[in-house]
Formats: structure tokens, C-alpha cells, sequence
């Protein structure tokens, strides 16, 4: 069996820390590699190498393929993790890396392509029984289709593009004039941001939970799902609170929604770690809606669950081992729930909040993960993701993580710069959210005024 000598680590903040802690313990060197903006990155401390990439933009720096793989031959690394978002899900990346015999921490390219365009993945998922929301078939040519498509099912629906993520290009419209407007705007932010302006429709779900799937898959046909996570508290369409297992979901749709996963996942031919995510309705059917050919943020509540360290599940699946353990070896136990700490201003329309952090103080004790590269004294760069951090609790018991949260909360200290621990302390002391009561339009609803 191949092992890995040394890994680069294609990203930054609190996720380059992560995956560094879990080659250390794998006994595997680590090359860090930071932009200009980024040189009091805690990562950079513990790493083995650490090279400069560019100036602060991540187009010149995280996003510049030649000059991650330039820091990769340099140091002559085995592997390279991309962490999520940057060139998490990016194919061609993956596929440079292969042509320069590095590996790819991370699905093959053939996979990334075939789930990361939602389309493509959705036109599978159908061709393969999982249930998908109801909408177009395929991309959408014109605001004319749009129109037959959303009278054929009813208003509302939701315009998606099919390059998209982090909720851009995404429009909710309710009538014909917002339908033609949605897709038009829709079309220019995908454009704008993904460089893909192809979109399509689905019906729009009206309440729904966002339940996802964990996989991870071996190079030898072992699948196995590590349970769900619910990801219903968002705002903007971006995930706030994460928590597994779901609240008051049945065994059996878990079951049912693991099996619909893993289906998915092997007809794609798919390895290493990803996730299904689905939309579960008040009637508590479920229906797919995308894959993420990568790690999430919201990873380590299944984990805590599990007690499956999945980033170094992705780097020993890289190396070409096998899983090791199937279906039945997965036992969940007791309940996680993730809060993402966020540098953003709740008193100013959540406006990000960059600049010196005066104090930090952890929050610690029975049941408390703290996933973060933030310290006294770190200067929070503006070009970057607002989240500085992930507070994750874990307990025998729904109440008694949602306690330990609370407390954890109050113990949190983030000082000179704004952040979103007044909403998340308000979020837990919310009857719906204590009651487990919750659907993807409960922040909007209660807590935007
Ligand atoms: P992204 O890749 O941008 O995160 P997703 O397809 O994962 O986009 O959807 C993100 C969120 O948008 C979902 O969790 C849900 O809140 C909302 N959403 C997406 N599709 C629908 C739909 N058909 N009906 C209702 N809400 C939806």
C-alpha cells in the first residue's frame, strides 16, 4: 500500500488547520501554502513548508491553478487536500493535478463532472429512480420555457444555476413577471460568478428541511452513509446551524435517503468523501437536489455522531486503502449540533465585519469542539469567506446539547470585530428551534425583521 510522504493543502483558515491536524496524525508532512494577506494564518505555525501565493484576491492566489501545482512540484508533495470551496469541486483542477501524478484528495475528475453540474447530476438521479424536485427538463433555453415549465407545475418555483453554489444564482419567483426578472438576474449572477450562465427550474418547496447525506466511498465498491445532517437554519440560502441526526426524522427515511445516496453516488462511479443533499417537504417526502464532491463545513457534527474522523477517512482513501468496515459498522450516537461563527454585523444587514481581533476567548469543557484559526490578535482579512469559525457541541441528547450550546455561547469571546453570536443566541432560546420545529425559511421568518 502507497502511503503519503507529504500533502499541500490548497486552502486557508480554519479548514487548512483541519486538514493539517489530521495528516500530522497520520504522520504525513503538510506544505501550507498563503496568500500575501494571509501571513498570520495559524496553520502556517504548524506546517512543515509554507509557501506564498499571491496577493490577497483569491484569483491570484487560491483560485491561480499554476501557481498551487508550481508550490506542489517545488516541494515535491504526493497529494493535494483543496479543503471545500477555492478548487474544491473545480474538474479541471483535478484533472491537472492527475497529469502532474499528484493526487487529488477528492472524487475523480469523471465524477466531479458528472455531479457538479446540478443538471447533469439531477438528470441522473432521475435516470436512476432517486426523487428529484419536480421542474425542468434539463437547462432552461429561454424565459419562454420558463414560463411553460412553471405554469406546468404552479408557482412558486425557483430558478437554479446549474454551475452554482453558496446560494448565488438562485431566484424565487411567484408570478410571471418576477419569473421572467428571476431569470434573467439569475442567468448574469451565474454568469458573473461562475462563468456559466445555464439555469433551470424547480418547483419551490415551500417550507422545507434541507436533510444531507454523508458518504464516503472507497476505490474498491465499498459505500457506506455516515448518517444525515439537518442544515435547515439558514439565512440567504446559506447554512447557519447544522445538526445531526435531524430532528424527529423517521428511521426510515434516513434509511430510505441513505440507500437514494448511495445509489447516486455509485452509478456515478464516485470515491472519497460527498455529500447527497436532499429537500424533505411537510409531508416528509424527500427529493435530491444536489451533490457536494467534497468535504463540507458542517462535517464535524458527523463525526461527533460517528466518531469517524472523515478528513483523514479522505486522505486514507486517496492513498488507495479500503474503507475497511461496511454499512452495519456505522453507528450514530447521540446528537451534534454546529454553529458557524460568522465575522458579519447582525446590527448592519449582516454586513462582513474584517479587522483585529482584540480578544478571543474559547469556549471549553464536556462536549465543546471548537474548529477555528482565529487567536487574540488576528487580523481578519477582507478578501475572504466570513466565517472565522465553528463551535460544535455534542451530547447524549437533543436538550442537553442545545444546553451545552447556550452555555458555550455565552462563554465564546470575540472582541474588536463584529460578530453573528447575537442571533445564534437568540436562535437557541427559540421555541421552534427548541422544539426541533424547523424549516430553511425559519430565520428569515423570525429573526430579519
Ligand atoms: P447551493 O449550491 O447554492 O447551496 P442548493 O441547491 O444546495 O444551492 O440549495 C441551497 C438552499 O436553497 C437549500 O438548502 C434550500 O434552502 C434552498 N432551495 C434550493 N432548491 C429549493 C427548492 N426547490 N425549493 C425550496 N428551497 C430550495
Amino acid at each position: 500500500m502507497k502511503k503519503f510522504t507529504r500533502i499541500l493543502i490548497a486552502n486557508r483558515g480554519e479548514v487548512a488547520l483541519r486538514i493539517l491536524r489530521a495528516a500530522k496524525e497520520l504522520d504525513i508532512e503538510t506544505v501550507a501554502v498563503f496568500s500575501e494577506a494571509d501571513r498570520n494564518l495559524l496553520h502556517l505555525e504548524y506546517a512543515d513548508r509554507k509557501i506564498c501565493i499571491g496577493p490577497g484576491p483569491s484569483l491570484q492566489s487560491y483560485l491561480d491553478i499554476p501557481k498551487i501545482i508550481s508550490a506542489a512540484e517545488i516541494t515535491d508533495v504526493d497529494a493535494i487536500h483543496p479543503g471545500y470551496g477555492f478548487l474544491a469541486e473545480n474538474a479541471h483542477f483535478a484533472e491537472i493535478c492527475k497529469s502532474c501524478s499528484i493526487e487529488f484528495i477528492g472524487p475523480s475528475v469523471e465524477a466531479i463532472r458528472a455531479l457538479g453540474d446540478k443538471g447533469k447530476a439531477r438528470e441522473l438521479a432521475k435516470k436512476v429512480g432517486v426523487p428529484c424536485v419536480p421542474g425542468s427538463q434539463g437547462i432552461l433555453p429561454d424565459d419562454k420555457e420558463a414560463l411553460r415549465v412553471a405554469h406546468e407545475f404552479g408557482y412558486p418555483v425557483i430558478i437554479k444555476a446549474v454551475a452554482g453554489g453558496g446560494g448565488r444564482g438562485m431566484r424565487v419567483a411567484h408570478n410571471d413577471v418576477s419569473l421572467v426578472n428571476g431569470f434573467l438576474q439569475a442567468r448574469a449572477e451565474a454568469e458573473a460568478a461562475f462563468k456559466n450562465p445555464d439555469v433551470y427550474l424547480e418547483k419551490f418547496i415551500e417550507k422545507p428541511r434541507h436533510v444531507e447525506i454523508q458518504l464516503l466511498a472507497d476505490h474498491y465498491g465499498e459505500i457506506v452513509h455516515l448518517g444525515e445532517r439537518d442544515c435547515s437554519l439558514q439565512r440567504r440560502h446559506q447554512k447557519v446551524i447544522e445538526e445531526s441526526p435531524s430532528p424527529g426524522l423517521p428511521e426510515e427515511t434516513r434509511q430510505a435517503m441513505g440507500e437514494a445516496a448511495k445509489k447516486l453516488a455509485r452509478a456515478a462511479g464516485y470515491h472519497n468523501a460527498g455529500t447527497c443533499e436532499f429537500l424533505v417537504d411537510r409531508e416528509g417526502k424527500f427529493y435530491f437536489i444536489e451533490v457536494n464532491t467534497r468535504v463540507q463545513v458542517e462535517h464535524p457534527v458527523t463525526e461527533l455522531v460517528t466518531g469517524i474522523d472523515i478528513i483523514k477517512e479522505q486522505i486514507r482513501i486517496a492513498c488507495g486503502e479500503p474503507l475497511g468496515y461496511t454499512q452495519s459498522d456505522i453507528q450514530l450516537r447521540g446528537v451534534a449540533i454546529e454553529c458557524r461563527i460568522n465575522a458579519e454585523d447582525p446590527a448592519n444587514n449582516f454586513k462582513p465585519s474584517p479587522g483585529l481581533i482584540t480578544k478571543f476567548q474559547a469556549p471549553g469543557g464536556f462536549g465543546v469542539r471548537v474548529d477555528t484559526h482565529i487567536y487574540s490578535g488576528y487580523r481578519v482579512p477582507p478578501h475572504y469567506d466570513s466565517m472565522i469559525g465553528k463551535l460544535i457541541v455534542h451530547q447524549r441528547t437533543r436538550d442537553e446539547a442545545i444546553a451545552t450550546m447556550r452555555r458555550a455561547l455565552d462563554e465564546l469571546k470575540v472582541e474588536g470585530i463584529a460578530t453573528n453570536v447575537p442571533l445564534l443566541k437568540e436562535i437557541f432560546r427559540h421555541f421552534h428551534f427548541l422544539r426541533g420545529k424547523v424549516h430553511t425559511g425559519l430565520i428569515e421568518e423570525y429573526f430579519m425583521g
